[in-house]
């Protein structure tokens, strides 16, 4: 049995948080295409170089590119079990692709509403000298404003504001909703409901694992 899990969801539904869990609990990598962007051009390899390109006037990296980066990642001997793939794929053909390459067991599709979403990630702050991150809510610091750790002032970035993460979540759907419909017709994709509260994450991981249980 092999658990290729492709992750799927909004930005601020919490997928990092809960694939770092699973990758954990079942030895598999949790692979993040973003973090693979990042090390490719600090490396400065072939295709690090291509992605710097695209990258560095804010422009998407082709599919032909990311498709190879991801390609090249599976085939690593840790992915031999299964990995938690995030962030790909993004496109139709970024999916088509991988049909051929790499057999995907399952695509888990964290879903909250926008709400939720918009309070989770519209309450961060970011302390603006150590960069340790509070939420206004869930891990509030001592004294408002203030870092506990270095006394930096908090801020609120500029892409975690409300405004902001409301284009965010509809860049989000009308890029994704393509992919995401692909993957349903090949009857992959499982709704995983991940509207719960921080301390009842426990909640959302048992939803993965029993679907997770259930691949053969
Ligand atoms: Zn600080």
């Amino acid at each position: 049995m092999t658990m290729n899990i492709v992750v799927l969801g909004p930005p601020g539904v919490g997928k990092g948080t809960y694939s770092g869990f699973l990758s954990k609990k079942y030895g598999i990598p949790n692979i993040s295409v973003g973090d693979l962007f990042r090390n490719a051009i600090k490396k400065q390899t072939e295709l690090g170089k291509r992605i710097k390109n695209y990258v560095s006037i804010g422009d998407l990296v082709p599919d032909e590119i990311v498709i190879e980066l991801v390609k090249n990642r599976l085939e690593e001997a840790d992915c031999k079990n299964g990995f938690l793939l995030d962030g790909y794929p993004r496109t139709v053909p970024q999916a088509e692709a991988m049909m051929k390459f790499k057999k995907i067991d399952v695509a888990l599709n964290f879903v909250a509403p926008d709400e939720v979403i918009m309070d989770r990630i519209g309450g961060r702050r970011t302390c603006s000298k150590c960069g340790a991150i509070y939420h206004i809510k869930n891990v509030p610091p001592t004294i408002e404003g203030i870092c506990d750790n270095c006394t930096g002032r908090l801020v609120q970035r500029a892409d975690e504001k409300p405004e902001v993460i409301k284009n965010r979540l509809e860049v989000y759907r009308e890029k994704t909703k393509p992919v995401a419909d692909y993957l349903r017709r090949k009857d992959m994709v499982v709704e995983i409901d991940a509207n719960y509260p921080i301390e009842e994450i426990d909640k959302i991981i048992a939803q993965c694992e029993k679907r997770i249980s259930e691949l053969s």
